[in-house]
């Protein structure tokens, strides 16, 4: 029998709200989107985004943290955590955002404990600077490759687990061909209608948490 292991992205999905997009478009007063809109239409990597994307910030560490208490995680998330622990399924979030508030996010909800993997920002004078320590293998889309993230940490027995995805952007469209159950909403929604992927859609975690309960 396989084994369980689910992987979850976070803005916009463990997270309600978009958290990173919010940080870059309010401190920098909308001069991010042009990047945004180049990214979404493929011109420039996510790694290219996001680094232009700070470049425009001036913002002190602070301003940050008082930014990010308006910010709640999506309905059910916590629950579905505690689940996945109490049935010893791994979890791990997955993300092209930045450690900066992923963990200051988790802190807040008392799940630090979380395993995330996501770029890395410290701010330094004021300014936000963003880096990618993570090697994407042959992925140049990503900054931090949920599919080389997966198949990393699945290692060799890949037959040995059911892989769980949850996400809702286009920054999730690399974990897509690891995952074999697929749960989405938003743009990765979208996107799997229109390659004829096979995904659930959801609207909360409770969506998932029950499904997890049930089809065991
Ligand atoms: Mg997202
Ligand atoms: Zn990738």
């Amino acid at each position: 029998m396989k084994s369980r292991i689910i992987f979850s992205d976070f803005d916009g999905t463990f997270s309600e709200k978009d958290v990173g997009h919010r940080i870059y478009t309010h401190f920098s007063g909308g001069e991010n989107l042009k990047y945004v809109k180049m990214w979404g239409q493929g011109l420039i990597s996510t790694r290219e985004s996001l680094t232009r994307e700070a470049a425009l910030l001036s913002v002190s560490e602070d301003e940050i943290y008082q930014f990010l208490d308006q910010f709640k995680l999506r309905d059910g998330a916590s629950e579905l955590y505690t689940f996945a622990k109490k049935s010893n399924i791994p979890f791990y979030i997955l993300s092209d955002g930045s450690d900066i508030y992923i963990k200051y996010i988790l802190k807040k909800y008392q799940l630090e404990e979380i395993k995330y993997y996501t770029n890395k920002a410290t701010i330094e004078n004021n300014r936000y600077i963003i880096e990618f320590p993570y090697d994407n293998g042959d992925c140049t889309r990503c900054g931090c490759c949920k599919g080389a993230r997966i198949n990393e940490i699945i290692g060799e027995n890949k037959n040995s687990w059911e892989i769980i995805f949850i996400g809702d952007g286009l920054s999730d469209i690399c974990a897509l061909d690891s995952a074999d159950i697929i749960f989405a909403r938003g743009d990765l929604l979208e996107y799997c209608h229109s390659k004829n992927i096979k995904a659930c859609e959801y609207t909360d975690f409770f969506d998932i948490l029950n499904w997890l309960k049930t089809s065991e």
